[in-house]
């Protein structure tokens, strides 16, 4: 497979930096054929401005979205953001590796993302009517492609259980899964998370390269959350909520992965629903 890392740490001698070295030694030595995107390296501008949109004039007023789709549909991007989008086209599966940093990706992970998906590639693809909401949510530009994140965190993974203080993992990475990874199609894999960072000493190292190793050989083959596809039946059109018949009475972001709430058969879909919860 074509893999693409996109890496956010600002020291290379991190615990981060040796996560990334083995990861991209363990693709290698697997076949696959892999690109880097080390976004403190390349000093990655991670804001995102009128400077984006190379026809950009002067003193007009700037519009995020519609600088965006004029820059993407004319070819008129910043090279830098071109680059990115030729790289996500190439991959067939997608690695964003990075520190929780305040519960969410470093800022220039998430500049990385609102510059790399411009209207027209990321958002506003497909058609849009009262019948059909665009292609997202499992269709889009990304479609067929598989994602993963790898994440570390100084919190205790009791922390992030269930009813830990900080909120369950699934649900502070939702926004990334689903927002970021799904809503342009991409097949979203659990996430393998490093907990307790500061504890972490070579022993601990040599764990982590075991389990990490073993997600990265089944980087092709496992089953990705099943997250509901937008234009599958589940959601009503335009209002896009959730059937009253599925996870009834449930709300939240767990109602938007398939067979966690309700019994269904077993089909394709629930197993993957099992496979996450035992991943
Ligand atoms: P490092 O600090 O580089 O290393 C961690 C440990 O691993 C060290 O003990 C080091 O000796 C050891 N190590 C490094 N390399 C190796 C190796 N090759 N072999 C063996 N051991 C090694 N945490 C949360 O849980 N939630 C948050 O919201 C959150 N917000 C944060 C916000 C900010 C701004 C910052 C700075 C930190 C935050 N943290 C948070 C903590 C953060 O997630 C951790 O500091 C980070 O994940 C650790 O990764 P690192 O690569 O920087 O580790």
């Amino acid at each position: 497979m074509n893999v693409l890392l996109v890496y956010a740490h600002p020291e290379p001698r991190s615990l981060n930096g040796a996560i990334r070295d083995f990861t991209l030694e363990r693709l290698r030595q697997a076949g696959h054929t892999v690109q880097l995107s080390d976004l403190y390296a390349m000093q990655w501008k991670a804001t995102l401005d009128a400077a984006d949109n190379l026809d950009h004039q002067a003193g007009a007023r700037f519009d995020p979205s519609l600088d965006s789709r004029h820059a993407f549909e004319h070819g008129r991007q910043s090279e830098d953001i071109a680059a990115e989008q030729r790289k996500l086209l190439w991959a067939d599966a997608v690695i964003l590796q990075f520190p929780l940093w305040w519960f969410s990706m470093p800022a220039i992970l998430k500049g990385w993302v609102e510059r790399v998906y411009a209207y027209g590639f990321a958002y506003g693809v497909g058609e849009h009517s009262d019948a059909r909401w665009g292609d997202r949510y499992g269709e889009g530009t990304l479609a067929g492609k598989r994602a993963m994140l790898i994440v570390t965190a100084g919190g205790w993974e009791s922390h992030y259980s269930p009813r830990g203080i900080n909120g369950p993992i699934d649900d502070i990475l939702f926004p990334i899964h689903h927002g970021i990874l799904y809503y342009p199609g991409f097949d979203v894999l659990p996430p393998y998370v490093v907990y307790r960072t500061g504890r972490v000493d070579a022993a601990r190292f040599v764990t982590i390269q075991d389990e990490l190793g073993q997600r990265l050989d089944r980087l092709g083959t496992t089953p990705p959350i099943p997250f509901r596809r937008q234009n599958g039946g589940d959601y009503a059109i335009p209002q896009l909520t959730l059937r009253d018949d599925l996870a009834p009475g449930r709300t939240g972001f767990g109602v938007h992965v398939a067979g966690v709430h309700e019994a269904r058969p077993r089909t394709a879909s629930a197993l993957g629903a099992d496979a996450v919860a035992a991943p």
